[in-house]
């Protein structure tokens, strides 16, 4: 029965960030949750978090001083956050993940295993 339910949750919290490009943070999605599932706690949506990482379901953003944002598309991606407004968006770029790594390793005397790459600014709605 605990593992249904547990089951239930996990799917319902996929789907939520399955469906959204805002790379919402823990407490958003709790909020999102609880609109299907009333009864689920803070902690639970935490837990069922750190499985999906783990499962390599999901994605997680940490940036320093703030709270980590979770991304369901796990495919390699770059991120862009505002300044302003804080909102993390996915980048389409051409680069791909292996490019960067390989002229690294082209230019230096380093083996990359995985690199990190955030880009920080201003987005379109608040240049305005
Ligand atoms: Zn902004
Ligand atoms: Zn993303």
């Amino acid at each position: 029965m605990a593992k249904t339910r547990m089951t239930k949750q996990r799917k319902t919290i996929m789907r939520i960030l399955k469906n959204t490009a805002s790379h919402p943070t823990a407490d958003t999605i709790y909020e999102e949750v609880k609109k299907e599932i009333p009864n689920i706690s803070l902690g639970t949506v935490y837990r069922n978090l750190n499985l999906l990482e783990e499962m390599n379901e999901i994605m997680v953003i940490n940036y320093t001083n703030a709270q980590s944002h979770y991304d369901g598309v796990t495919k390699n991606h770059y991120h862009f956050r505002c300044n302003n407004c804080g909102k993390v968006f996915d980048l389409d770029l051409d680069i791909l993940d292996e490019d960067v790594d390989k002229y690294v390793e082209k230019n230096t005397n380093f083996q990359i295993d995985e690199h990190r790459l955030e880009f920080y600014g201003l987005c379109p709605a608040c240049q305005k």
